[in-house]
């Protein structure tokens, strides 16, 4: 997409010196946008390389880019031959860079009332073992922390090594965030969901999920326990979503992410969930210290936090 459909700009990059680096031009071009000066309500997706999240930010793209009849109607997820375009998603395995991605252009919407801009993030990284991780932290406790939505992108199942991997990064970040309650919403999209005959996909799958993984047992060590503890203290509201497969062509090389070549069930998962995700009453700008900011401030909280993880 381009032009006034705007495009992905990388805001963040990790060069392998590990200091972080922030794209000036992509700030400036924040700071540019009519939409600056309304709160901002900022959607990020975070996981692993190659799980699926730029391509799903497309059709959250196509829903916010939609009429608001075609939103109500369903007719926003597109027609069957359309390609799929925006964020670039990718059939290959190369490997992508570590870093932040914005969308180059805020979408006015209005929830519960109040005007607001929305933002969507994309954030990669690499979860290939523990060293990976603990490079990739920062990036992730970054988007954690300025974002009102991060919906954590895992493929298969939920397992207790993701709710590590949330502690580290949660933990890292309140080193950072002069807030006692620096999160607000997180939800766990559990990619290419196996178990129907358990769990059915959807929200209400989800929620069964997480109830079962959060929950504390006096059975579990104590670190597990601890873990689960922390990680509902931390966020305002943690929910989760089950995914379907797309189908096997969507790893073809010749797939341009067409509706037609996706599986029904995968379809009516995406109607189920991006509507959810943009749901006026369930949407809020993001806040810090209460106070709920501006795409401008965004920026200059970017800077500091920036600044405090790389000094
Ligand atoms: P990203 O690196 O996480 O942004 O991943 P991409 O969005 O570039 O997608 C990588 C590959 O996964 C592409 O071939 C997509 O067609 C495919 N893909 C997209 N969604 C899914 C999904 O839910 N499950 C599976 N198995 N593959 C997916």
């Amino acid at each position: 997409m381009n032009g006034n459909g705007g495009h992905g700009m990388q805001v963040v990059d990790v060069p392998k010196s590990h200091q972080y680096v922030l794209s000036e031009e992509a700030l400036g071009v924040l700071n540019a946008d009519a939409a600056r000066a309304l709160p901002v309500a900022v959607v990020s997706v975070a996981g692993a390389f190659r799980g699926g999240k730029s391509f799903l930010l497309d059709f959250f793209l196509r829903y916010l880019n939609a009429t608001d009849a075609d939103r109500n109607s369903g007719a926003w997820l597109g027609n069957d031959e359309d390609p799929l375009v925006g964020f670039n998603w990718s059939t290959s395995y190369e490997r992508n860079t570590i870093g932040i991605h914005i969308w180059s252009r805020l979408f006015p919407m209005t929830l519960n009332g109040e005007k607001v801009a929305v933002m969507l993030m994309d954030t990669q990284g690499t979860f290939d073992n523990d060293s990976a991780i603990r490079d990739n932290t920062t990036i992730f406790a970054l988007s954690t922390l300025l974002s009102s939505l991060q919906i954590y992108n895992i493929s298969g199942n939920l397992k207790g090594n993701d709710l590590q991997h949330l502690q580290y990064f949660t933990e890292f970040a309140r080193l950072v965030a002069n807030d006692a309650q620096p999160f607000q919403h997180l939800k766990f999209l559990i990619r290419d969901w196996q178990f129907t005959d358990d769990l059915p996909h959807g929200a209400d799958g989800g929620r069964r999920l997480l109830d079962r993984v959060l929950e504390v047992r006096p059975d579990q060590p104590a670190d597990q326990q601890e873990i689960r503890r922390h990680l509902r203290s931390c966020f305002e509201e943690i929910d989760c979503f089950l995914m379907a497969h797309p189908g096997f062509t969507v790893s073809g090389r010749n797939f341009n992410g067409r509706l037609a070549d996706l599986r029904p069930e995968f379809r009516a998962c995406l109607r189920e969930l991006v509507p959810l995700v943009f749901a006026p009453n369930r949407l809020v700008p993001k806040r810090i210290n209460g106070q709920p900011l501006t795409a401008q401030e965004f920026v200059h909280y970017l800077r500091t936090y920036m600044n405090a993880f790389n000094s």
